[in-house]
């Protein structure tokens, strides 16, 4: 309480408001400086053909800008620099241990439901916006299968769908099979699709990989299709069933289904509705598992009335 007593006069021209004026002043000049050298490292890697705008943005060479840095680090180094961040941490210290905060409520309540935070006065976790919609498997039904039931399940599913066919495959039809296995999934004049097949805990069989090709490619699984649009369709597949690995094969083959029409599918996407995306001239090979699913109609698009996976072009799903 000694300011109350001080005449506003004497505490503005008293020496040790002075240095603190002039500490704070050190301070401010070096946050300003850092603040400028911290906008290099983005400018740098920005295209140069960014124009005018970016020209404007900031002025200097190259070699200016390591100017920046090295003057940075020069007044840091700089005694009346340091002399001031050591007055800052000094007096830091000083008010932790002269105030005794009290928590606001909302702050104690942030803390409870999120152990994230290490403390309230750190920066908040930085929580990317999820992306809409996502594509996730339904959570359903789809039971688990087996390694020795896998024959069997596969000459069923031939059956059922003409157009697709499933085979294992190996140099002997005769021997055992073991995992890791590999399957051969296509649909007829669209596309094939090899799928590396494992056990989780040994047991239930999941797929770990998928590689789309062209119908007629003739190219070693472990590669990649020569076709942008079967490397996109791999990258959306892969996607889906690495966002849940432990996914039944009777699931991703059900994904995989979805594909029987992929050249003659419109995107889901009320605003787009083509076949070929505008930008890539790809089909929309992304999909969107829904429980109502949408279908293009004369009318536009409608619900469909059963669960399934809607066709959208990737980039129509970042829009
Ligand atoms: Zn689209």
């Amino acid at each position: 309480m000694a300011s109350v007593t001080d005449t506003p006069t004497a505490s503005s021209s008293s020496p040790e408001l002075l240095a603190l004026q002039g500490k704070l002043k050190t301070l401010s000049d070096i946050n300003a400086q850092l603040r400028t050298v911290r906008r290099i490292p983005t400018q740098l890697v920005k295209p140069p053909e960014v124009g005018i705008l970016q020209q404007l943005n900031f002025d200097g060479t190259l070699a200016e800008k390591f100017q920046l840095v090295k003057d940075l680090a020069a007044a840091l180094a700089s005694e009346s620099v340091q002399g001031s961040l050591l007055a800052a941490r000094a007096s830091e210290q000083k008010v932790k241990g002269d105030l005794i905060f009290t928590k606001p409520r909302e702050t104690r309540k942030r803390k409870r439901q999120s152990s994230a935070d290490p403390s309230p006065g750190s920066p908040r976790v930085y929580v990317p916006e999820a992306p809409q919609p996502t594509s996730r498997f339904p959570r359903d039904e789809a039971t688990a299968l087996m390694l020795d039931g896998l024959a069997e399940y596969l000459k069923e599913f031939n059956r059922a769908n003409p157009k697709i066919k499933v085979h294992v495959v190996t140099s002997d039809p005769h021997r055992t099979l073991y995992l890791p296995l590999l399957l051969r999934y296509s649909i007829r004049d669209a596309l094939t699709i090899f799928l590396t097949v494992d056990g989780a805990d040994g047991t239930s069989l999941i797929v770990e990989n998928a590689t789309a090709f062209a119908s007629r490619e003739q190219k070693p699984h472990h590669s990649q299709s020569d076709f942008v649009v079967f490397q996109k369709l791999t990258q959306q597949v892969v996607r889906i069933i690495q966002s849940e690995p432990q996914v039944p094969l009777r699931a991703t083959l059900a994904l995989l289904n979805s594909y029987e029409n992929l050249f003659s599918q419109k995107c889901t996407r009320e605003s787009c509705g083509r076949i070929l995306s505008v930008e890539a001239h790809i089909p929309p090979v992304a999909r969107v598992w829904s429980e109502n699913a949408r279908v293009w109609s004369q009318d536009g698009l409608k619900n469909g009335g059963s669960p399934g996976w809607e066709p959208f072009h990737p980039t129509c799903l970042q829009r």
